[in-house]
């Protein structure tokens, strides 16, 4: 019988997070921070936030710049955290004095790496519980910013951090007793604040952060890191510019979403998708066989993600617009027949409630051919 480890909080499930090479487009930010700690009258701001979408690296810099700030060689290394010394020891085994993260989660941490007896151990009806924690738990509730408040005012000697992920979890009343934290700086004491959706946080707590400068990437340095970073993984030949170019695109620009999606076990099926939704509305094809063919080849929440990607740039070329995908012709498709804007309207709610049908069990099977009946009306 498997079991869910104790009551942790969301450290890095990988700690190479903390020694990896700085990415490309944050070697300005990350040199003016670091000038600042080292230079004898300037500081590092009490609390710093790092926004915006996912896939563009905020969660890596920040974990590095904390492993740097609290290295003990640190000012004869500017670069990162030595990751020998005994801070950055404390940081791979996930205990270091100085770094309280919020928030607090439930969940089988070491699952994916660590411990792979224990892992393989988990039940499934573990893994939903756990599934299940770990969403509810994203939260950061009023007692966890309360938790942190003798970690804050102890005082005593070095640097201390805390780290808020998904600070927009935050409750309001939670937010309130944060704000009065960031409304009395303490020396030594330096909060980050991770969020994918800044737009959520409350405008108080966003003034009384200063932001870091992550979100802007050279067009030219993000094709470079994407075409490097897929030569050394994607095993096949040299990716086109021109494929990296779109890719880039299709992640809203940024990199490591990108990356992603070109790893990812779907997005080499989208002319298939077509092929598919053409044998289903033409009747050429039955739903069930559909099912049945794509259970072979991808999740369904894996099959949702494809056919989102699609819808989009379908509406798009049914808007007059060019398709974002130039790889696969989706004109062509849609010369003979456009959907209307009722029948997207209609797919994208059905793909909602499979998504939700799956978080309450549905069978996948059950959910698949279900999806491509659906589909057939597109
Ligand atoms: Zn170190």
């Amino acid at each position: 019988m498997g079991k869910i480890t104790e009551m942790t909080s969301t450290v890095p499930l990988n700690d190479s997070i903390y020694f990896a090479p700085l990415l490309p487009w944050q070697s300005e930010v990350w040199s003016q921070l670091t000038k600042r700690v080292l230079m004898p009258q300037q500081s590092l701001p009490h609390a710093l936030l790092a926004a915006g979408m996912q896939g563009m690296g905020k969660r890596a810099f920040v974990w590095r710049l904390v492993a740097w700030l609290l290295c003990r060689e640190r000012d004869s290394n500017h670069l990162g955290a030595c990751g020998v010394c005994e801070s950055c020891q404390w940081l791979r085994s996930g205990t270091h004095p100085s770094l309280q993260v919020l928030p607090i989660v439930g969940m089988p941490i070491n699952a994916d790496n660590a411990n792979n007896k224990e892992a393989a151990n988990i039940t499934a009806k573990d893994k939903k519980t756990a599934k299940a924690a770990s969403n509810a738990a994203l939260k950061i509730k009023v007692d966890d910013i309360r938790a942190l408040q003798p970690f804050i005012y102890q005082g005593g000697q070095g640097m201390r951090i805390c780290v808020l992920d998904y600070a927009e979890q935050m409750t309001v009343a939670a937010a309130n007793a944060l704000l009065k934290t960031l409304e009395e700086p303490q020396a030594q004491v330096h909060l980050f604040l991770i969020s994918d959706t800044p737009a959520q946080l409350l405008p108080t707590i966003k003034s009384r952060v200063q932001q870091l400068a992550l979100q802007t990437i050279d067009p030219a340095v993000s094709v470079d890191y994407v075409t490097k970073a897929l030569g050394s993984t994607v095993n096949r030949e040299a990716v086109s510019t021109a494929a990296i170019e779109q890719l880039i695109q299709l992640a809203n620009g940024a990199p490591l979403a990108a990356v992603a999606l070109a790893q990812a076990p779907w997005y080499s099926k989208r002319a298939l998708w077509i092929t598919t939704w053409q044998a289903l509305r033409s009747g050429k094809r039955s739903s069930v066989a559909a099912s049945d063919y794509w259970q072979t080849q991808l999740s369904i929440s894996e099959f949702i993600q494809l056919s989102e990607l699609m819808l989009v740039d379908m509406r798009r070329v049914c808007l007059g617009l060019d398709a974002l995908q130039k790889d696969v012709d989706l004109s062509a498709s849609l010369n003979n027949y456009q959907p209307a804007e009722s029948n997207f309207e209609m797919f994208i709610n059905n793909l909602q409630q499979t998504k939700i049908a799956l978080q309450q069990n549905v069978q996948e099977k059950f959910a698949y051919d279900k999806l491509m009946q659906e589909l057939a009306y597109l």
